[in-house]
Parts: structure tokens; sequence; C-alpha cells
């Protein structure tokens, strides 16, 4: 070993899902959306100026936290903005888990909360879900340095409702409470309402599922004024130039096309229904989604030889070789064109098997 190495931080890195370069692909692999952002979103990137790119973009974010503020009946100074919200949790973790007690998160969720946790070295426990994969508030009731999940979690893809989340803030209040909502707009409630009355509590979102805006990262983080203060200063002590122009330009467009959102989420969900009614009549089970995604086990046939079946067919869906859901899948809604093209090739398989079983 050179004498240098030992001096360097050691992480095992988060690994995202695959993004094959091939084109005649089913990409269900990575919970994009499947239809194109809001109209105003090409508009504004058409008629950016690059010669606006010589200066810096503004450091507050102004504009796009203005418009999110409206947008959710928050005043501007309860609004984070970062780069997709994976840097928005990460400044999360990096403010407020700053304690020698464990940080809790279920023992099946997204996989990227270790990652932080050990990067800035947070101690963590992991509650473990029910055997129907549910979280048990009780197990958060425990002494702790802050609570993360996601409502829907994922990949479970099971949302509580606000009832539930608002025991686990309410008896936690000496924490800081995060709720990842990545995934809410596809039938969950969102706990923002909660950040009125409960000013531990950090409720995260995301342009990259419900927005179709993957590609251009940008989350958010609402809470109250003072955690957003806290999250600000690290941020400052970080990088302060963390939005492009083009970013937050076109992420404005998107949440004033209020009535586009709504159609796509609608259709998404519409899709999700009709799939899941497909599936289960192949002999598939799967949770109860909230999410633009299902998680599903066949009764007789393993996940793993499902999934790479689907390869063949190049059909991407996301396999987690991880104890307890190494016999599921996790399913990405798409168009219904590709949906009709999973259930058929699903379909070929169960065939097969049959035949050759
Ligand atoms: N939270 C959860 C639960 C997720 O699944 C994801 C997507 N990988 C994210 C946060 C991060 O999404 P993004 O950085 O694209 O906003």
């Amino acid at each position: 070993m050179k004498a240098w190495e030992k001096n360097i931080r050691k992480v095992v890195p988060y690994v995202p899902g695959e993004q094959p370069k091939v084109d005649d692909i089913v990409k269900l692999n990575t919970n994009e959306n499947p239809y194109p952002p809001a109209k105003g979103v090409s508009r504004a990137l058409l008629e950016f100026d690059s010669n606006e790119l010589k200066l810096y973009p503004d450091p507050t974010i102004e504009e796009l936290k203005s418009t999110l503020a409206e947008y959710y009946g928050v005043n501007v100074n309860e609004v984070f903005v970062g780069v997709g919200s994976d840097d928005v949790l990460a400044m999360a973790f990096l403010t407020f888990f700053n304690s020698d007690k464990p940080i809790l998160f279920p023992d099946i969720t997204y996989s990227f909360y270790p990652v932080w946790a050990d990067l800035y070295k947070i101690p963590y426990e992991c509650p473990k879900l029910d055997e129907n994969f549910m979280m048990v508030k009780e197990d958060y009731y425990k002494e702790n340095g802050g609570i993360i999940f996601p409502n829907p979690n994922a990949p479970t893809a099971i949302c509580n409702d606000l009832g539930f989340i608002e025991d686990i803030v309410k008896n936690n209040q000496e924490s800081v409470v995060i709720v990842d909502e990545a995934y809410v707009d596809f039938g969950g409630e969102s706990a923002i309402e909660l950040t009125k009355k409960y000013e531990n509590l950090l409720v995260v979102q995301t342009f990259s599922k419900s927005r179709s805006m993957a590609g251009m990262r940008i989350g958010y983080a609402i809470g109250s004024k003072d955690l957003i203060k806290a999250m600000e200063d690290v941020k400052y002590s970080f990088n302060s130039y963390t939005m492009n122009m083009t970013a937050i330009k076109s992420g404005v467009e998107a949440v004033k096309d209020d009535e586009y959102f709504k159609e796509t989420k609608k259709k998404i969900v519409t899709t999700r229904e009709n799939t899941a009614k497909s599936l289960k009549a192949l002999g598939f089970d799967m949770t109860d989604s909230k999410a633009n995604f299902l998680f599903v086990t066949h009764k007789k046939y393993a996940a793993r030889d499902i999934y790479e079946y689907l390869r063949t067919k190049h059909i991407f869906v996301r396999y987690f070789n991880l104890p307890r859901i190494d016999n599921y899948l996790r399913i990405t809604i798409g168009t219904d064109e590709q949906m009709e093209k999973l259930i058929k090739a699903l379909e070929e398989y169960c065939e097969k098997a049959v035949s050759t079983s």
C-alpha cells in the first residue's frame, strides 16, 4: 500500500440502475416516466440564449423556489432546491444527521441511504419491515439521531397514510424526520401539509418521476424555515452554484403546466392498474402500489429467471439480489404499448415454462 492510500476515504458506492445504450429496448428498470416533459420545458430550452452561460447562475435559485412555494402554498424560505433529490437528500444527511445516536430507516428501502450514512460516518439502524413489507411505526419510537424513509417506499411501492407519518413525527420531536416522496404523486398523500405543524419534518420530492425530467436533475425539499436555513448554510459551504440556468428555467415551466402534470400522472396510474390485472392473471402476486412501478413475485417461477428471460427479449426490469426480496421484480410503468410487450413476453415465458416442466 502506498503511504497516501491510507488517507483515502473508502466507500462502497451506490449502483444506479442500468442505462443500456441500445435503442430497441423496453426500459422498465429505473422508474423513469415514459412521457415527455411539459411543452413549456422544450420551449424554454429552445429559447435559451447560450450567451447567458458566460455568467454564473443565480445561486439562490429564487425563480424556481418561488414557483414551487406558490404551487405548494408555502413561503420561499421553506423551499430548498438541488440537483435531483439525490443531491437534496445527500445535503439533508450532511445537515441533519449529525448525532452519535443511530439514524433509523427500514431494512428494505432506497439503497442510497446506507451509502450516504457510510460516506458521512453516520451510525444507522434498520428496523425490519414486517412480513407484508409494512413499516412498523413503533420501531421508530426509540432514541435516534434522525429518521428517513420513502413514502411510498421503494422498491416495495407501499404507501402509508398521513396519520402514520404524523405519529412518527410527533413521537420524534427531538430528531429531524425526512420523508422522501420521490413517488408520492402516483397515488400517495404528501406530508407537505404537516410541515406547517412540525418544524422537525422535511419532505423531499423530485422532478425525475412525475414531471418526466430525470435527465435535468431537479429535486427539492420543503420544511420549516429553520430546517431550510440549515440546509442552505451547508449547501453554501459545499457548492453555491448547484442549479444550472437551463434547469432553473425548464423547472419553472414544468411546475406552471399543472394540467399536463395531472394528465400524465393519471395515465401512469391507469396503466399501472391495467398492468397489475394482467400480471395477476399470469400468476403474479404484488404489493398494493401507489408508485410508478409494481413490485411483483410469481407463485411458481423465480424472479431472477424471469428477469433474465426478459433481458433476452430486450425488456429491462429491476432485480435486486438482496435478502427477503430476491424473488421479486420491480417493474416501472411505461406506456400502454410497452406494458403490452412486457405482458406478451411474460405470457410466452409462462407457456414455455409449463411445456418444459
Ligand atoms: N428517492 C428514491 C426513493 C428514489 O427511488 C430515487 C430514484 N433513484 C431518488 C430518491 C432520487 O431521484 P432523483 O435524484 O432523480 O431525484
